[in-house]
């Protein structure tokens, strides 16, 4: 396992929570070599019981939070805001929603976990620290210091160290922090696996506070990514977008592929043409796994030309090529792949 990782994927896939397993595993104190197959923790020792309860001294989460009063907090009042936050995020059992546009990670929560990286784990052998939403790192006058230090740590963490960022927004992480991790994309998860999911109790439970849809309109309305049921539903437009322009490719009827087109909108909806595509690009790198699963080679290959297809498309939409045409044209381009 690299020492410094991003877990990127799609908004409310469960980036975070498999850091946090990937937390619980790398804490674990049961030195039982079977570990090791079942990817997190024993979940019986003391380390995962407090990693469970995140209540585990040497587990640091990090995430977008509202800026301080003090406009410069001491680290003592960053750490009483986070241990706060994360009892919170405890006492909802880990279900919580996305950060608001107005939450941020400062440079004071910055400058404390670089101080904290230097120190030697409180109660095990390694410490974690996991930085969700790391895109929301916000740059500020003056933090040079610390945004080199975090540059650094990234680079070269101490032996004992393993910092686990986590993001949704592709494009928006700094290519000086992109360039010192190893990218793992997280995919979508499965409809049955969804299902699991919202059918638990304490989800249901969660879930039935906000709404009254039954599991199956929940199933659907996560679209493979259950944290968007706590939240909004921008990503979940996205990839439903995305499926009608799967579906479109496969289906070869013209009448589908021209309202398709149409359906994307014009330029003023850029951003959202932004995250269909990224979406797309999920919903093929599936059909790559999938393939690969049951072997046959020749189905992922031609998913794989999808997903090159794709991130052509994505070029063309960074420049001024309307959305309706990109669309009538990848449409066009995977039909003649994907069939
Ligand atoms: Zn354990």
């Amino acid at each position: 396992m690299p020492s410094s990782l991003l877990l990127q994927g799609p908004r409310g896939v469960g980036k975070q929570r498999l850091a946090l397993w990937l937390a619980q595993r790398l804490l674990c104190t049961d030195s039982n070599p079977d570990i090791a197959v079942l990817g997190s923790g024993c979940g019986k020792c003391t380390a995962c019981r407090y990693v469970a309860e995140l209540t585990h001294p040497d587990l640091h989460w990090i995430f977008p939070r509202p800026r301080l009063k003090d406009s410069d907090p001491d680290l003592e009042q960053v750490r009483d805001d986070y241990a706060e936050a994360t009892a919170e995020r405890a006492a909802e059992h880990g279900l919580y929603a996305a950060p608001s546009g107005s939450e941020g990670i400062y440079v004071a929560t910055v400058r404390s976990l670089v101080l904290r990286a230097a120190m030697t784990p409180a109660m095990g052998k390694r410490k974690v620290f996991i930085v969700g939403d790391a895109d929301r790192m916000v740059p500020q006058e003056g933090a040079d210091m610390a945004a080199n230090a975090f540059l650094k740590l990234l680079e070269e963490p101490p032996a004992d160290t393993t910092i686990i960022l986590t993001s949704s927004e592709a494009g928006a992480l700094l290519p000086t922090i992109r360039s010192r991790v190893v990218v793992v994309r997280v995919p979508l998860v499965r409809d049955d696996a969804v299902r699991a999911f919202v059918e638990n109790p304490v989800v249901r439970k969660a879930l039935d506070s906000k709404s009254k849809a039954t599991v199956s309109e929940r199933v659907r309305s996560a679209a493979g990514a259950p944290g968007r049921l706590l939240t909004g539903d921008t990503d979940a437009k996205a990839t439903v977008n995305a499926r009608r322009i799967v579906d479109a490719a496969t289906s070869a009827r013209p009448s589908l592929v021209h309202s398709t087109g149409l359906a994307q909108g014009s330029a003023g909806a850029r951003g959202t043409f932004a995250d269909t595509l990224e979406a797309l690009v999920d919903l093929l790198g599936e059909r790559v796994r999938d393939a690969l699963h049951k072997k046959d080679v020749a189905a992922a290959e031609s998913a794989a030309n999808a997903v090159d297809a794709v991130l052509k498309a994505q070029t063309h939409a960074d420049g001024n090529v309307s959305p309706q045409l990109i669309t009538a044209r990848m449409i066009r381009e995977l039909s003649t792949i994907l069939k």
